[in-house]
């Protein structure tokens, strides 16, 4: 991380939604519904004012992301940018869709469709089909779509090797310190193509909204082996 910026990493328990602090701050996804108002606690701990707040992306359509956009697009007047593919579905007070792909994924996902009834709407400011240069918010990152998880699921990725990467990876569901692929994906191999391709451009830590960060090399050893 430059010199003049910091990420900072926010656990709401089993989710965890980021900052980046630099001229100004963006924040990374929003927590599960009604973690809007922790979201904001968090701001003010980490002497980050609301007015400097530019922009809020979501890393993809799921509740456990988007839950608190509410409460945060009406305190902060910073605008919402989401993939074009995944607004489809919050413009509509929908969850992308939620497909399993192994036996957790089959065993989990009558919880998951649970939890991810029908919502309000969520209107979304900026939608982005490709990479989306994040200086003009005051942040020296870009936005990368980085497909899978969802079909609009993306990255944020930071000058030093560090990317924000939502679902794309997730913890084991047994051995809770190795990254795997998430339980749940729309297309396994569009998500095996967006780790690789993140590779490529050298990133190094991968930080994900459910457990992690992992290095380069975890990655390596237990999802490309
Ligand atoms: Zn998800
Ligand atoms: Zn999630």
């Amino acid at each position: 991380m430059a010199k003049d910026q910091r990420l900072i990493r926010v656990s709401l328990g089993w989710v965890n939604v980021f900052f980046i602090k630099g001229k100004k701050a963006v924040i990374v996804d929003t927590g599960p519904p009604g973690a809007g108002r922790r979201v904001l606690n968090a701001l003010l701990r980490h002497n980050i004012k609301r007015e400097e707040v530019s922009l809020i992306i979501l890393t993809h359509a799921h509740f456990d992301h988007f839950g608190g956009a509410p409460t945060l697009r009406q305190a902060l007047s910073a605008p919402l940018v989401v993939h074009r593919a995944d607004a489809f579905y919050l413009e509509r007070g929908e969850n992308a869709p939620i497909i399993p792909l192994g036996l957790f994924g089959k065993v989990l996902i009558g919880v998951f469709k649970g939890w991810a009834k029908k919502r309000l709407a969520i209107p979304c400011e900026i939608l982005i089909e490709d990479r989306l240069d994040l200086s003009q918010f005051g942040i020296n990152a870009y936005i990368l779509p980085t497909p899978g998880h969802t079909e609009g699921s993306i990255s944020v990725i930071l000058s030093d090797g560090e990317a924000i990467i939502g679902d794309l990876l997730a913890p084991h569901p047994i051995f809770r310190w190795r990254p795997n692929l998430p339980l749940f994906a729309q297309e396994k191999g569009l998500a095996l193509e967006s780790i690789k391709m993140l590779l490529s451009l050298g990133i190094n830590k991968f930080y994900a909204a459910h457990g992690g960060p992992w290095d380069r090399e975890d990655i390596e050893r237990w999802i490309l082996k």
